[in-house]
Parts: structure tokens; sequence; C-alpha cells
């Protein structure tokens, strides 16, 4: 497996930017962005860099990034090793293209498809035991729940079913992203110090599951709305370890300014 990631790596907890490309581009249209931003992109910053694109696409971006340390996610998985489940992908046919990430939970997913804290509990242990693919967890409150107060309540709430009965080894080395789904693709983002907030209480609470060691070598990142013009007060917060991209990662050069923020 062309696996890049090497797990040690993030315990040091190295900002991660990575774009979520959800439901946009043709494989032409991902090689393009490829070559365009190899050509930009120096990878002198302290940074982690990916790209989490859809099922189709993955082949080509690991062939453009070969070489490079631009990781590549794919953003869903079934919890089944194989099966009768039409329509769906299994780990072992992403670990044979070599993929480093999995986003795992996206509140699209949870909102459109179905996705619960049950199945999303099961597909981070099928990631763990069986893959050295690093999972990328996305939690979050939407409008309502933030406007009665209860965006604690509700983050603390999907952590708690999200992380059972994993290892403490293992969750050290993986990524919670914070997305308030008020603020994805609305254009609204959290103001920094929100977001500092989540992400300090996402480290709390992985603490009161496992222990203050694993939380405070896990990394946390922040999405929603994220741009170049809001990166680095976002990034500069003390628990915040990095950004999912959604609708600023489809442009090279875009995407260049936040992962240089
Ligand atoms: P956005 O999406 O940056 O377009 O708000 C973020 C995400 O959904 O991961």
């Amino acid at each position: 497996m062309a696996n890049k990631i090497d797990r040690s790596d993030f315990f040091g907890r190295t900002p991660l930017i990575a774009g979520n490309w959800k439901m946009y581009k043709t494989i032409a249209e991902a090689k393009e962005f490829a070559k365009e931003f190899k050509s930009i992109y120096k990878g002198d910053n302290d940074v982690k860099v990916a790209i989490c694109a859809p099922f189709t696409q993955l082949q080509a971006l690991v062939e453009e990034f070969k070489g490079t340390d631009i990781g590549v996610g794919a953003q869903n998985v079934h919890f089944a090793d194989e099966g009768a489940y039409t329509g769906e992908i299994s780990l072992s046919m992403l670990m044979e293209i070599g993929v480093d990430y999995i986003i795992i939970g996206h509140s699209e997913r949870r909102q459109y498809f179905n996705e619960t804290d049950e199945s999303i509990n099961n597909k981070l242990k099928h990631i763990f035991w069986d893959s050295e693919i690093v999972p990328i967890l996305c939690v979050g409150e939407n409008l309502e729940e933030r406007e009665a107060g209860k965006a604690s309540e509700i983050v603390k709430f999907q952590l708690e079913k999200d992380l059972q009965d994993l290892t403490a080894e293992k969750v050290a080395t993986m990524v919670i992203a914070y997305e308030p789904i008020w603020a994805i693709g609305t254009g609204k983002t959290a103001t920094p110090e929100q977001a500092g907030e989540m992400c300090t209480l996402i480290r709390n609470t992985v603490a009161e599951i496992y222990d203050s060691e694993t939380a405070s070598r896990i990394t946390i990142q922040y999405g929603g709305s994220v741009k170049p013009e809001n990166a680095s007060e976002i990034m500069n917060m003390t628990d915040v370890d990095g950004a999912l991209v959604g609708g600023a990662s489809l442009a090279p050069k875009t995407f260049l300014q936040i992962v240089e923020f």
C-alpha cells in the first residue's frame, strides 16, 4: 500500500489542512487540479496537506501526488469487509488504491444518508483494526442546537458514541474535525473563539473517554467556511490543529493560501 502517513507523525500535532471536495470534479478536473497544485505548493511550511475526493478520482490523485507529501483521502467507507452492499466501497478497496485518510461521519452523510453514531463507530473500528489509514471523524451541532445552548452537549454525545470501545493508542493518532453544521457551505464561519472553545471541549472529552495523554496527542481540526481570510486566526487557537476545507479547496491557488496560512 502506498500509504504515506507515519502514525507517529501525528504525535506532534502538526496542523493538517485537508480539502474536502464533496461531490465535485471529474477525473480530468482532479488531475488538472493536482498538476497545478503540485507546481505551486512548495511544501516548506510545517503542515500536512491532503485532498479528500470522490471515489472515482482517488486513484488518479494517488498517482499524481506520488513522490510528494500531499496525502489523499476518501470521504466514506463501509464497515463490512465485503458483501452484498450495492453502491458501497470497502476498506480493502481503498487500501488497494493507497489512500491515507478517510472522512467519517461528515454532517452531510449524517443528514442525507442516514449515517448514525453506531455506523460511525463501526467504521472507525474497522479502519483501526484492519488498516493504517487515518480516520477524520466529523462532529458538530446544527443551528437550532447552538441557539438552544446545546452545542457542547451534542458534540460530547456524538464523541461518546463514535469513540466507544476503540483503544487509546489508536485514538491518539486519529483526527477529529469540529464542523458546526450552521457554518458549512453557508459562508458563516464560527468565530475563532467559538472554534477554539469547541476544539478544547473535544480534547477534554477525549481525556474523559480515554485519558489526558491521548487527548494531548489527538489532532483536532476546525471545518466550516474556512477561507484564506480567516484561516490563520482560526488556526492560531490553542486546540485547533488544522482545517477541513470544503468550497475553498476546489481551486488550487485558494487552497494554497489556506495551506500557507
Ligand atoms: P465548507 O465545507 O468549507 O464549504 O464550509 C466544509 C466541510 O464540509 O468539510
